[in-house]
């Protein structure tokens, strides 16, 4: 068999999915779709437009409506990719704690997923991807050619999220991230529509003890694997 052309990873917040996923796109030659900036672009555009986050339809109607891009980095400032809303650049935007606070009631309407699982299959069908995000093995491909499930203890991602927001020159408190990922985790794992858990077929990796070279080179073992079975 050769190479997996279709690879879902998904997992907890902070987990690893993004950084891994990227850089395992980038040892591919694959596209990588980060597809959790999506689910942000949207609620970023329903919070700078005053929309009411628990008014479903309106920002259901937001999501059809709104064009969002994820593309390769445009700007050497430490961005991972670029993301467009409606044209505008938004990158940085969509990662405030007002988008971390809102982003899970967003995602959890069901138009909303639809609308942006359809563009997530738009993109997959074209294979040669890495694609990243809590349904990727269950819903979006669930014919993904390997799964990834990554996890960490809810302390570690707290602390690795906390020093990526010092990192940018912003301030945060342990505490209080820790508790926004607590509440961020229940509700995706505990919402009706696509929620966050491993695929039957996926390989979970706890990544709590690992560093980012150790697992990526657990996931470069599985993609080998995958080539001979
Ligand atoms: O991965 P990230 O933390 O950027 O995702 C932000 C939020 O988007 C998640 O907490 C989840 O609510 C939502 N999401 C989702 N399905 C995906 C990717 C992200 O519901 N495939």
């Amino acid at each position: 068999m050769s190479k997996p052309s279709t690879i879902a990873i998904d997992g907890t917040a902070a987990s690893g999915k993004s950084t891994i996923g990227r850089l395992l796109a980038e040892r591919l030659g694959y596209l990588y779709l980060d597809t959790g900036a999506m689910y942000r672009a949207v609620t970023w555009v329903a919070l700078q437009r005053g929309l009411d986050i628990a008014d479903e339809e309106a920002i259901t109607a937001l999501a059809e409506a709104v064009e969002i891009e994820v593309v390769p980095p445009t700007a050497n400032d430490g961005r991972q990719y670029t993301v467009y809303a409606d044209g505008e650049d938004v990158t940085w935007q969509i990662r405030r704690p007002e988008v971390d606070a809102n982003v899970s009631p967003v995602s959890a309407y069901p138009g909303v997923r639809r609308a942006l699982t359809a563009q997530q299959r738009r993109i997959g069908r074209r294979g040669r991807v890495v694609m990243v995000g809590r349904d990727i093995g269950t819903v979006v491909m669930p014919d993904a050619d390997l799964k990834i499930y990554l996890d960490a203890t809810v302390e570690e991602r707290a602390r690795r999220r906390y020093r990526e927001i010092l990192a940018r020159g912003e301030r945060a408190d342990y505490g209080e991230v820790l508790a926004a990922m607590r509440r961020r985790d229940k509700f995706d794992s505990e919402r009706e529509v696509a929620p966050l858990r491993p695929a039957k077929d996926a390989v979970i990796i706890d990544t709590t003890d690992l560093t980012v070279e150790e697992v990526l080179a657990r996931v470069m073992e599985l993609v080998e694997a995958n080539c001979e079975s």
